[in-house]
């Protein structure tokens, strides 16, 4: 029996995450499950999977919480402690998929126990990869990518080595906005930016995919992961999202990784490492789809993957900078007060502010001074918004 935890159950990686422990029950013995608003969905999963914990981000849902378990054997827990003790507890294999910055304590704390940390929390090795691996090494745990391009990019190097690659490409459908005239990007609404060509996923990551925040994350993501060199790193939009990633080695070959656009491939790929199951994706028939189509990412319209080279060569905290301006500017954005294309401004803005001392932005990282910059950075952009705004 694996010992397995999710946290961000709720949610979209999560659902499909459980999706599959549900089809193999007697293969899993579920630790934790953690959520945040959505306290029917998590504590009917709990039940269901006969979890030890079930636990809300916020305290103030504990009341609820304890009253949908109640009658059930499942212990509930609240706030952001209780997510990073149940994290900790022991596991073999963590799913890591709340969203945003909030991911990286508990992460972390999976990694403190020696679990394998299955990753969907992007943002966990954008704002702090270093911390990320090194805390993953000295407790001989281990990190799996689940983010389709990366778990891409890590099939297609299994029994490569290393140093034979000489560039990697990382393919974007172009998001909600890829054929829309530039001119018109800065009246895009968020219900038009909430909608995804090829994949159904949160709120948050399919707007951060039609402004390429979400590409950008995974530029910084794919550095810190696989440790390659800025200039190795490519974008390419592929409407199609059936070529997640393409490895490129040193004798010209390019391995591209192919799968239809279901993250319980990548999911289930990182659940049953270093095998591979059977998955309830559907076969692509790519006589159906006929051609693929690649072409480069138009700079102009996604400012984001040029800021995202700027953090790639900057490194230490400017990461934590840029996720947290990203995470603010699209909270100000879902509420109304900035257009679209202001996200860019404000995130840029805010780098320019605060990535000025290169001794600061290279102090060895720790989980202290990474919340701490991303506080102060969420705050520079909310003043940002405020100046912009008066
Ligand atoms: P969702 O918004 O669907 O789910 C987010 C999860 O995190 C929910 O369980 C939510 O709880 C919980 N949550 C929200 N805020 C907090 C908080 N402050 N503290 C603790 N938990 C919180 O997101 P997705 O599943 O789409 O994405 C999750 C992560 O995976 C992100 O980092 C995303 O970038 C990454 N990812 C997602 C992909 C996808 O296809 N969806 C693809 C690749 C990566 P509740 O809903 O109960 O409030
Ligand atoms: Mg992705």
């Amino acid at each position: 029996m694996k010992r397995v935890s999710i946290l961000g159950a709720t949610g979209s990686i999560g659902q499909n995450t459980i999706d599959l422990i549900r089809r193999a029950p007697t293969h899993f013995d579920v630790v934790a499950l953690t959520g945040g608003r959505n306290i029917a969905q998590l504590a009917a999963d709990a039940v269901e999977l006969g979890a030890e914990v079930a636990v809300t981000a916020y305290d103030d849902l504990l009341p609820d919480l304890r009253a949908a378990l109640a009658g059930s054997e499942v212990e509930a827990a609240a706030d952001g402690a209780a997510l990073v003790e149940a994290a900790g507890r022991p596991a073999h294999w963590v799913m890591s998929a709340i969203v945003g910055a909030a991911g990286l304590a508990p992460g972390l704390a999976a990694l403190e126990q020696g679990a394998t940390l299955a990753l969907a929390n992007k943002e966990s090795l954008v704002t702090a990869g270093p911390l990320m691996i090194r805390t993953a090494r000295e407790n001989h745990a281990r990190i799996l990518p689940v983010d389709s391009e990366h778990s891409a990019i890590f099939q297609a190097m299994v029994g490569e080595d290393s140093a034979a690659v000489s560039r990697v490409i990382i393919t974007a459908s172009g998001g909600a906005f890829r054929d829309w005239p530039l001119a018109d990007l800065e009246r895009a609404t968020v219900a038009e930016a909430s909608s995804h060509p090829n994949w159904a996923m949160g709120q948050r990551i399919t707007i951060d995919s039609a402004s390429m925040f979400n590409k950008a994350l995974e530029m910084i993501e794919a550095r810190e992961f696989f440790c390659f060199t800025p200039d190795q790193i490519e974008v390419l939009i592929h409407p199609e999202s059936v070529v997640h990633a393409l490895v490129g080695f040193c004798d010209g070959g390019l391995m591209a990784h192919v799968g239809p656009p279901d993250m319980r491939h990548a999911i289930g790929y990182a659940l049953h490492w270093p095998q591979r199951q059977a998955l309830p994706v559907e076969a692509l028939d790519l006589a159906a789809i006929g051609t693929l189509n690649f072409r480069a990412p138009d700079v102009a319209r996604y400012p984001a993957l040029r800021l995202a080279r700027e953090v790639m060569e900057m490194r230490g905290l400017s990461g934590a900078v840029f996720n947290a301006a990203k995470e603010r500017a699209l909270d100000h954005f879902i509420a109304g007060h900035i257009g679209f294309t202001d996200m860019n401004v404000v995130v840029e803005e805010v780098l320019t502010r605060l990535t000025r001392d290169p001794e600061e932005m290279n102090a060895t990282l720790t989980l202290d001074c990474v919340s701490r910059m991303d506080h102060l950075a969420r705050q520079c952009a909310d003043q940002v918004v405020t100046e912009r705004n008066s």
